[in-house]
């Protein structure tokens, strides 16, 4: 068996966990970051920042990495909605809480072995309309929001859908930074890596 206690560095599975603008705004940041804490996910970066909304307030050395605006990109499957435009305002109204978070892994049987904290953290979250959501959930207990013609969601937190999505709006590829750049995230083991996994 492998040491316990291992833990990956680039395999490891992570999710862009993100506080939207009305979570900040209505004093949830400790509240849903704990709900993660809590829960055993290993934070590996946490930064508040102002997401810009247009270009111009993108200075140049963030164009040269980015290939479009945060908010725009990060979204961009979505770009095609009704309620697009009104989603970009939203999360450019205010500042967001940019996390990352990965889930214990070990290197057992020659297989990465992962708790799967992308899939988890969706659960931890609940469903994309706030009246919807489980109670329990996230956005079940704190978020009521339902938006009226074209409705967009304020549901206080965003979570990666898949680990592909997770890797895309986190991580540092050449030129293409997302949420983090290269050198914010932090390398660290848990003490409690023994207690929650096997
Ligand atoms: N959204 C919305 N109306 C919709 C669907 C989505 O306002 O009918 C907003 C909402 O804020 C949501 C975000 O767009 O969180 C991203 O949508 P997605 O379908 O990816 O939902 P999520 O992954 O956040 O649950
Ligand atoms: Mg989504």
């Amino acid at each position: 068996a492998a040491p316990r206690g291992i833990v990956a560095s680039s395999e490891v599975e992570q999710s862009y966990i993100m506080i939207k603008p009305d979570g900040v705004q209505r004093g949830l940041v400790g509240e849903i970051i704990s709900r993660f804490e809590k829960k055993g996910f290993l934070l590996k970066g946490l930064k508040l920042f102002r997401c810009p909304k247009d270009l111009a307030q993108v200075c140049f050395i963030r164009i040269y990495y980015l290939p479009f605006i945060f908010s725009q990109e990060h979204y961009k499957d979505l770009k095609d909605k009704p309620f697009f435009p009104t989603l970009i305002d939203y999360i450019t109204s205010g500042p967001v809480v940019c996390m990352v978070s990965t889930s214990f892994v070990i290197l057992s049987c020659k297989a990465w072995e992962g708790a799967g904290v992308v899939a988890s953290a969706r659960k931890l979250i609940g469903a994309t309309n706030p009246l919807q959501a489980e109670p329990g959930t996230i956005r079940g207990d704190l978020a009521v929001q339902t938006g009226r013609s074209a409705p967009t969601f304020m549901n206080v937190v965003h979570g990666s859908d898949s680990p592909d999505n997770g890797k895309r709006e986190i991580v540092t590829l050449l030129f293409a930074a997302l949420w983090f750049k290269e050198g914010e995230l932090c390398q660290w083991e848990s003490v409690q890596t023994p207690w929650l996994v096997e």
